[in-house]
């Protein structure tokens, strides 16, 4: 057992392409004593001059998978340490990280919902650990119930720039269709396919109010991504009547999606 202030390396075992800048990395973590849905861990590179920099990165993975955390990382131009994942790390490298960081980001099954998770960009990975979360929790239920119970209804507002740049997106298919009370609403902001009937725009209120209204007014609301539209979804969702203390907001980065 490692205390989450405590350094601790981990072993990189697995890498796999999300999308063109976008690379989940699958970390050993022996001594890791788990983690709730939406928190992060902090990751340090230091060089042999001495040289160290650290980073925030949210667990993507759900708290049910043990002795390892999935990291999903964006290339960010010039990034520092972004770049470092993407271009050097491969399975078999270690590196060093603290956690979980974060007790106010997070959704646990038995706190209920119904759940709105909006995200942009990266800002889904805290949301996937919560809706992998779910869905498992939600699995259990189905096992142990009588009747079938469905899941806590959740839905995903996700703004991503095209669709090639859809983080998880056949697993958030997947989800989808299983049935269980999970929906997926995609905006896609620059690029959109032929045919596409979707949301071609940023987030704004009236989006906003199309995805909450299924739900309705006793929701509890998590925003992760630029913050920009991180301000956007909560000041929008304030707007719409929800009462700020169900509103959590997680930001990443200074530039908008
Ligand atoms: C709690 C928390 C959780 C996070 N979780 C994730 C995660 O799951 N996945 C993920 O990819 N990132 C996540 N981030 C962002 C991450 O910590 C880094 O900021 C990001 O990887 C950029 O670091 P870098 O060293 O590559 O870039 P830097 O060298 O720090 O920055 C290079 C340039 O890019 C700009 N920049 C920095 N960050 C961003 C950004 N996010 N978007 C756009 N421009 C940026 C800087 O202003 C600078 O001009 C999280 C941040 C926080 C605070």
């Amino acid at each position: 057992m490692t205390n989450a202030i405590d350094w601790q390396l981990a072993t990189v075992t697995a890498v796999r392409d999300e999308t063109p800048t976008v690379r989940t990395f699958t970390l050993g973590l022996p001594g890791w004593d788990g983690h709730r849905a939406g928190q992060h861990l902090d990751l340090r590179l230091t060089a042999e001059d001495g040289y160290s920099v650290e980073r925030s990165y949210s667990i993507a993975s759900e708290p049910e998978r043990s002795g390892e955390v999935d990291i999903t990382v964006e290339r960010i131009p010039g990034g520092e340490v972004s770049a470092f994942l993407h271009e050097v790390v491969v399975p078999g490298d270690r590196l060093e990280l603290r956690g979980p960081i974060g007790g106010y980001f997070v959704w646990e099954a038995a706190l209920g919902g119904p759940l709105l998770l909006v995200a942009g960009g990266s800002g889904v990975v805290p949301l996937m650990a919560m809706a992998r979360h779910r869905a498992r929790s939600s699995a259990a239920s189905l096992a142990t119930a009588a009747n079938g119970a469905a899941g806590t209804p959740a839905r995903l507002l996700l703004s991503s720039r095209g669709p090639e740049e859809i983080i998880y997106r056949a697993e958030l298919d997947t989800l989808a269709s299983a049935g269980d009370g999970f929906a997926v609403v995609h905006t896609l902001t620059r690029q959109q396919p032929p045919g596409w009937t979707g949301y071609a725009r940023r987030i704004d209120e009236a989006m906003l109010a199309d995805v909450l209204e299924p739900l309705g007014a006793s929701v509890r609301a998590y925003a992760c991504g630029p913050t920009a539209l991180v301000e956007t979804v909560a000041n929008g969702l304030v707007r719409l009547g929800l009462p700020p203390d169900r509103i959590r907001t997680e930001r990443f980065g200074p530039t908008g999606t």
